[in-house]
């Protein structure tokens, strides 16, 4: 059987070719890195959650007309997807100040903001993803006026759908990240919601007691990243109760 070309291997994901042109296979590993990878270490069972999270976010947005990358999950840590052309921004919004706003901002985390705020960053790892203004954006052509409004519209839907469901299962959406990925249909061409959306790039705290059950957990070394996103995956029904994330990584050939 021909080995799968790799096309791309990220700190949490490696994307295969896909089996039709235009789609790619995305693979989620165990590896979590945190602090621009100062910070490393396999956690089993993550890349598993991540692609079960990941999955049931993404055909949420999709089924309630939020377009996504999407297509369909291919085994525990593989989901298959459209390729796109990569806005080269990490796009934050956030409900409640905390991480690097509530650093910058001198504010207490936990504080609830006014509006959702949408934050830009460049996506460029050698300067550790600085955040970037509209301005920064147009001047540099990384993205048009007419993708920033559109970007920004789908920040805010994501974030509503987002902040319902997880309010649903007592959970606080206090912010997250998205990446935006380009499609041409034709002529005409369409953003869509594109890399993943996990607790990986989200901050999630128990409404009841205000534990974090996010990246939070491995970065400040507050317990076990497992419990907290198998916590979440087994609230919103994408793991059965007492069932376990630890599966073996898929051969790949
Ligand atoms: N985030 C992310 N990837 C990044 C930077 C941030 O997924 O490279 C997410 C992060 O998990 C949080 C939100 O974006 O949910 C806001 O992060 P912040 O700017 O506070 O940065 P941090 O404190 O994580 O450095």
């Amino acid at each position: 059987m021909a080995r799968r070309k790799k096309i791309y291997e990220g700190k949490a994901k490696t994307l295969y070719e896909g089996p039709e042109p235009g789609t790619i296979i995305q693979y989620f590993k165990d590896d979590a890195t945190a602090f621009n990878a100062e910070k490393k270490a396999v956690i089993e069972g993550k890349g598993v959650l991540n692609n079960m999270l990941s999955e049931y976010f993404m055909t949420g947005l999709n089924t309630i007309g939020v377009p996504t990358h999407f297509i369909k999950r291919i085994n525990m840590r593989e989901q298959l997807v459209r390729a796109c052309e990569m806005v080269p921004l990490e796009v934050i919004v956030r409900n409640f100040a905390a991480g690097s706003m509530a650093k910058r901002l001198g504010m207490d985390e936990g504080t609830q903001l006014p509006r959702p705020i949408v934050e830009y960053c460049l996506k460029d790892d050698k300067l550790g993803d600085p955040l970037v203004t509209e301005e920064h954006i147009a001047a540099f052509g990384w993205a048009s006026q007419q993708d920033m409004d559109d970007i920004l519209s789908l920040a805010l839907r994501v974030n509503d759908f987002l902040s319902g469901v997880m309010f649903g299962v007592g959970i606080r959406l206090v912010d997250f990240k998205i990446e935006i990925g380009r499609v041409y249909d034709g002529d005409f061409q369409r953003l869509i919601v594109a890399d993943e959306i996990s607790p990986d790039s989200c901050r999630l705290w128990d409404i009841a007691t205000g534990r974090k059950l996010d990246k939070d957990v491995f970065r400040r070394d507050l317990g076990s990243l497992t419990d907290a996103y198998t916590e979440v995956a087994t609230r919103l029904g994408v793991m059965p109760k007492g069932a376990t994330p630890m599966v073996r990584p898929t051969l790949i050939n």
